[in-house]
C-alpha cells in the first residue's frame, strides 16, 4: 500500500486561512493518534542562523503548537546545537537567536528547550547496527519527549541536494558528537596559526587527546573520540572541522541517524515539510538566497521518505524563478536540485531510507 502524504497549498479565502489549513492537515493526518494527554510534544525545528531569513514563520508553527495544546499535549520547540561555530552552537546564544526570529512565548506558545543541553553533549545513545553506525547519539530532549512532531522547511543543500524531513531528523536531532560523526571520519585539527596555546582545549577534552608539542598544542587523533566539544570551547576558533565526507556516505549516515530517531518514536510522530521561501541552501547560512520556486504549500506524513519523495516531486514540477540559484532545470518538470548541485545525486537518501525500512518512496497525494 502506498503512503499518503497529505498536501494544503497556499490559496486563502475568509473561511479557509492558513489557520484552518494548517489544522485540517494535521488531522487528516491523525495527530490525535500521535500526541496523548500530558505528552511532552518535542516541535523540532530550525530556528534559522542569525542573517537568515527563510526559516519558516513562527505564526505558522503556532498553529501547531495550538493543535497540540488542544489534545492535551504538553510542546516545546526544540533543535540541537550546531557542530561549527556560529550564534548557535551553545544553548544561551542558539535560544537567543530563535527568541530574535520571532520563536518566543508571547508569538509561539511553546518554551524553547535546547535538546542537547548547554553546549551541545547531552545525547542519547541508540543501537542502529547499521552499515556505517552500530550506535547514533541522538540529543536527550528528543529521545526523552513522549512524542515528536518534525516541522522541516523543505530547500536546496549542497551536501545533500534537498534537505527536509530526513535531514531534519538525521542531522537536526544528533548530538554535537553525532554530527561530528556524520560529517567527518576523522579527528579535528588546531590550526597552528591560530592557536594562542593558551591550553584551554586540552584542559576540557574528556580524554585528553591534545597535547603540547614543540611549544604548539595538536590533536592525538589515536586517542580523540569525535565528541567535538573542542571546537566550540576554543576562544580563537582555531579548532577546525575536517569536512572529509563523500556525499554518499554522508547521506548514508545520515539516513541512519534518522533510524535511530524513528525507531525510537515508532507511533509517536508526525512529519511536515514547508514548501515556503525555498532557497538554494542550508539554514544555517547566515543569509537566504532568493528563492528558486514560487512556495508550494504544506506536507504532512506519517512517512518520512514519503514526504521527502512528494516534496521533491512538487518541487520539480513547478517553472523555476530566472535570476535564481538555479542553472538549469528551469522547466516544469526539469530537476531543480540538479540545478543547484549537478554534482549530487540526492537521490541517494531516499534509497537508502526506503532500504533502511524508513518509508516508502511510493505515495499517494492526497489534497486537502
Ligand atoms: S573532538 Fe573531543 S575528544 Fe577529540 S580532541 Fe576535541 S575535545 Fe578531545
Ligand atoms: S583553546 Fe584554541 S587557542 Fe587555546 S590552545 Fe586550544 S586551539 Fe589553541
Amino acid at each position: 500500500m502506498k503512503s499518503k502524504v497529505y498536501f494544503a497549498d497556499l490559496r486563502t479565502t475568509f473561511t479557509n486561512n492558513h489557520t484552518t489549513k494548517i489544522n485540517s492537515i494535521l488531522d487528516r493526518t491523525d495527530v490525535s493518534q500521535v500526541v496523548d494527554k500530558t505528552d511532552l510534544v518535542a516541535v523540532k525545528l530550525h530556528f534559522g542562523e542569525k542573517g537568515n531569513t527563510a526559516f519558516i514563520r513562527p505564526i505558522f508553527i503556532r498553529d501547531i503548537v495550538e493543535k497540540i495544546i488542544k489534545l492535551g499535549g504538553k510542546p516545546f520547540l526544540t533543535d540541537a546545537n550546531t557542530l561549527y561555530r556560529g550564534e548557535r552552537s551553545e544553548a544561551p546564544s542558539h535560544i537567543n537567536i530563535a527568541l530574535s526570529h520571532g520563536f518566543n512565548y508571547t508569538t509561539v506558545r511553546a518554551p524553547v528547550i535546547i535538546a542537547d543541553g548547554l553546549r551541545g553533549s547531552d545525547e542519547v545513545r541508540l543501537k542502529v547496527d547499521a552499515k556505517h553506525f552500530s550506535e547514533v547519539s541522538i540529543a536527550s530532549a528528543i529521545i526523552l519527549s513522549d512524542a515528536l512532531i518534525s516541522v522541516a522547511h523543505f530547500k536546496g543543500h549542497e551536501l545533500t541536494g534537498f534537505g527536509g524531513t530526513i535531514k531534519n531528523l538525521g542531522m537536526g536531532c544528533a548530538s554535537r558528537e553525532g554530527k561530528m560523526k556524520q560529517h567527518s571520519n576523522i579527528s579535528p585539527k588546531i590550526k597552528p596559526g591560530e592557536c594562542t596555546a593558551c591550553g584551554k582545549c586540552a584542559d576540557w577534552c574528556p580524554v585528553s587527546a591534545i597535547e603540547l608539542f614543540n611549544e604548539k598544542f595538536r590533536i592525538n587523533s589515536e586517542n580523540c573520540i569525535g565528541c567535538a566539544e573542542c571546537i566550540t570551547i576554543c576562544p580563537q576558533g582555531s579548532v577546525k572541522i575536517n569536512w572529509d565526507g563523500n556525499t554518499e556516505d554522508f547521506q548514508e549516515k545520515m539516513v541512519e541517524y534518522a533510524l535511530g530517531v524513528i525507531r525510537n518514536k515508532a507511533e509517536k510522530s508526525i512529519f511536515i515539510n514547508f514548501l515556503t521561501d525555498i532557497s538554494p541552501a542550508c539554514d544555517c547560512y547566515g543569509h537566504s538566497d532568493r528563492n528558486i520556486v514560487p512556495d508550494i504549500g504544506i506536507l504532512t506524513s506519517l512517512d518520512p521518505v514519503a514526504i521527502d519523495q512528494a516534496s521533491v516531486d512538487l518541487l520539480n514540477s513547478q517553472t523555476g524563478l530566472v535570476d535564481s540559484a538555479l542553472k538549469t532545470g528551469h522547466e516544469k518538470g526539469g530537476d531543480k536540485i540538479r540545478g543547484l548541485y549537478p554534482e549530487v545525486d540526492w537521490e541517494i537518501q531516499l534509497r537508502y531510507a526506503e532500504k533502511m525500512g524508513i518509508g516508502k518512496r511510493c505515495y499517494e497525494l492526497v489534497k486537502v
